[in-house]
């Protein structure tokens, strides 16, 4: 029988009825023979209202005492679940992040995970209990309650999963799973029934927003297989894992749109050794990233140098380089907040030179410009005017996804 880990997030316990829809998805698994740890998040809009609670008091309550307060709302999810699997006729007992052996660093509202003792665990399991644990909290080694960041209830479950070495780690949400592009935006949009670790990170870093990021580079660090599915259709969902069936047929995976970034643009830079160093050195030492950097083809000793950054850091960019535009040497810094990179992902697209090409094709027949482009193993990301980011996303999406597309 197997050992699985089913995580439920805020949406799928707001409230009694879907406390006791919970209840219900557990001990069917229960039932069927498996042991079962469950993690759960705090109720609703519960950690958002903690929050706003400690700013009527305190906007400026220090990190241990909002951790404190914010751990609270995952206790009352698996207190109120216990009891309605316990009113099933089920034994169940929860258990705090302390309770359940989760040691963390001392980072207070970002900590990390640093092992977990399964002890107390395994000895309810051993009884044959369904052990509810409370995602998001840990204790540090002063014995205070420390929570991993906003969330962080995934990575919760993922951890446990790993050194539980679950057989599977399940992430229940209110959608179906992981889906080829914004199902919300795009016309045709389906569910994806598997997915690598790897693509997965890529779309969730791009903007798809279902598992936190931390727990998907987890579940591959330590080998978890992951479901994403729904509490509520009780559909298949999306496997994530190492390797994939369909990764040789499929060669994208999925769609996403990201609207945060910006671009910069640095003209008339002189062409010889340095320069580059010179600007990213700049904007690196203030922790700005850089993501997809352009640079022309000199002539007449000069050239441009483009790039983007998240659309936040925008501003502060373009202020550097212009105080340092004596010591860098350039005409001038243009900074263009209405971008969007727009990105197909695909395990299988490694050995695929056509894949690009198609994506190209779709946007030039939409009549859609490209500003920049860039490539990984796994992922072709163009960057493109904002308000022709949805036009685009769905053009490359009928292209390669539609029931004429081949891919
Ligand atoms: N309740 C926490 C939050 O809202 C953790 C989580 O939901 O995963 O961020
Ligand atoms: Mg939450």
């Amino acid at each position: 029988m197997a050992l699985i880990v089913q995580k439920f997030g805020g949406s799928s316990v707001a409230d009694a009825d879907k406390v006791r829809n919970v209840a219900r998805i557990v001990t069917e698994t229960y039932r069927k023979g498996h042991s079962v740890v469950v993690v759960l998040s705090a109720q609703g809009d519960t950690t958002d209202e903690l929050i706003e609670k400690a700013r009527e008091l305190n906007p400026k309550a220090s990190k241990r005492e909002m951790d404190m307060l914010l751990a609270t709302g995952e206790q009352i999810s698996i207190a109120l679940c216990a009891m309605a699997i316990e009113r099933m006729g089920y034994q169940a007992i929860s258990l705090t992040g302390w309770q359940a052996g989760m040691l963390t660093d001392s980072a207070y509202s970002a900590a990390r995970i640093k092992r977990i003792h399964t002890e107390r665990i395994r000895k309810e399991l051993d009884k044959r209990k369904i052990v509810l644990v409370a995602g998001f909290q840990g204790i540090n080694k002063y014995d205070d309650v420390t929570t991993l960041g906003r969330g962080g209830s995934d990575t919760s479950a993922v951890a446990l999963a790993a050194s539980l070495h679950a057989d599977l780690c399940q992430i229940y949400t209110d959608v179906d799973g992981v889906y080829t592009a914004d199902p919300r935006h795009v016309t045709g949009a389906r569910k994806i029934d598997e997915i690598t670790f790897d693509e997965m990170l890529e779309l969730a870093s791009l903007g798809a927003q279902v598992l936190h990021n931390r727990s998907v580079e987890m579940a591959k660090r330590y080998g978890v297989n992951m479901e994403v599915l729904s509490s509520f259709s009780g559909h298949m969902g999306t496997k994530v894992k190492e390797v994939v069936k369909t990764m040789e047929k499929n060669h994208v995976s999925g769609i996403a749109k990201d609207k945060n970034v910006a671009r910069l643009a640095l003209v008339g830079l002189a062409d010889q050794p340095g320069i580059a160093f010179k600007i990213f050195s700049l904007l690196a030492r203030k922790d700005i990233n850089v993501d997809i950097i352009l640079q022309s083809i000199g002539r007449n000793e000069s050239k441009d140098i483009s790039f983007t950054v998240a659309r936040g850091d925008g501003p502060e960019a373009k202020r550097i380089l212009e105080e340092h535009q004596q010591s860098i040497g350039f005409q001038s810094v243009e900074l263009n907040e209405e971008v969007a990179k727009v990105s197909i992902v695909g395990a299988g697209m490694v050995n695929n030179a056509g894949v690009a090409c198609k994506m190209f094709e779709a946007l030039f027949s939409a009549g859609i410009n490209i500003n920049m482009i860039s490539t990984s193993e796994i992922k072709v990301s163009v960057l493109v005017d904002e308000r022709d980011a949805d036009r685009a996303v769905q053009a490359i999406h009928d292209r390669f996804f539609n029931e004429f597309g081949s891919n």
